[in-house]
């Protein structure tokens, strides 16, 4: 894995950022030849479309199937873009290999799945063509980089990677968690090879693509997947995240690409994950702040005391001892818990006066 070297895209510069476009889903031959079309124009060299659909649950639009391939050639033939689907199966690899795909890339519930990684490499071997892995569902670096193995080892030399996010339960400002300092990581791993990003299902929203596209660059991706559609608000699937060519057009217009040399080591990137994890730390306070009003509505009903010492002895000295274990400051931590009590004691009460 170390030799990977970053992929060469057939008729397509290398420079920053290299962009893959298209629509979430291939739905008609009219839908896919006009997405196409425009984004030829707007200087767009590898048009996606998926042709098979994982879908959360069963009814919704599952894809057009292998005669959404031939539209694909079409694609080919008359904007000379490369073409790029996601594979799943043997018979989805088997499929868009007759059908001439020119990239293929492994979805994020797949990439989590060691059993279908196996499969798909297995059916790639002796074929040369570049795979894009997205990252599993789940934040696992390892099992990411396991499904890029597993294709490694099947002989494939041309592997590049797609950050996609991360899910979480409950309802948060993106669809999926980017937790970046997981592609960061990979990056340290495996230098050479070509990550991109992708806003679309990260953000899971329009407004979210522009400002998560700026924020792959300032962190070194070498390229950018994004979902457009030529009339988005009638897409079959992830219709809130697809912007039509013409935005994504000024969206990519707007970006300011810095050089990487400078910007990968340095305080930007860093800062960066100051921001993520400060943005989680808040999330948790959240979180044990909505506990502590439910802790309040329960001495309410029970008439019991607001404060209550013993406990909250316990908690500062527990506390304290975790922290010195991980090594920051006994006392340090006292001061940390000391200010999140005093807000704890104040939700409570507000509670208390029904003001919450
Ligand atoms: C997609 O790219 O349309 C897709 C299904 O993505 P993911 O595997 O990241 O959910
Ligand atoms: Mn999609």
């Amino acid at each position: 894995m170390e030799t990977i070297k970053p992929i060469q895209f057939k008729g397509v510069d290398n420079k920053r950022p290299i962009i893959i476009a298209g629509p979430c889903s291939a739905e008609t031959e009219e839908q896919v030849m006009s997405t196409a079309t425009d984004l030829a124009k707007a200087g767009i060299k590898i048009f996606r479309a998926g042709i098979w659909k994982p879908r959360t649950k069963p009814g919704g639009f599952e894809g057009i199937g292998e005669e959404g391939l031939v539209w694909l050639e079409r694609v080919q033939k008359e904007t000379g873009m490369l073409v790029a689907t996601e594979v799943a199966t043997r018979q989805h690899v088997e499929a868009a290999l007759k059908h001439g795909v020119d990239v293929l890339w492994i979805g994020a519930r797949t990439s989590a799945n060691p059993f279908a990684m196996q499969e798909i490499a297995d059916t790639l071997k002796g074929v040369d063509v570049p795979v894009l892995v997205k990252n599993p569902v789940n934040p696992d670096l390892e099992l990411w980089i396991g499904a890029m193995q597993r294709l490694h080892n099947a002989g494939i030399t041309r592997i590049g990677a797609i950050h996609r996010g991360f899910s979480a339960y409950g309802k948060h400002l993106y669809r999926n968690m980017p937790q970046w300092h997981i592609p960061i990581e990979l990056r340290r791993r495996l230098p050479n090879m070509t990550i991109f990003c992708d806003p679309s299902h990260i953000g899971g929203k329009r407004e979210l693509v522009a400002p998560l596209s700026q924020q792959a660059m300032d962190l070194g991706f070498d390229g950018l997947i994004i979902e457009s559609h030529c009339d988005p608000d009638c897409a079959w699937s992830d219709k809130s995240q697809q912007v039509n060519p013409e935005v994504l057009n000024f969206i990519l217009n707007t970006l300011v690409v810095r050089d990487t040399t400078q910007t990968t080591e340095s305080l930007t990137l860093l800062r960066q994950q100051i921001d993520q994890i400060d943005g989680e730390i808040i999330e948790a306070l959240a979180k044990r702040m909505r506990v502590s009003r439910e802790i309040g509505q329960y001495k309410k009903e029970h008439s019991m005391p607001v404060l209550q010492t013993g406990r909250y002895d316990d908690v500062l000295n527990t506390r304290a001892r975790n922290a010195e274990e991980m090594g920051m400051s006994g006392d340090f931590m006292k001061t940390v818990y000391q200010a999140i009590h005093e807000e704890s004691v104040r939700q409570q009460i507000e509670v208390l006066n029904n003001r919450l």
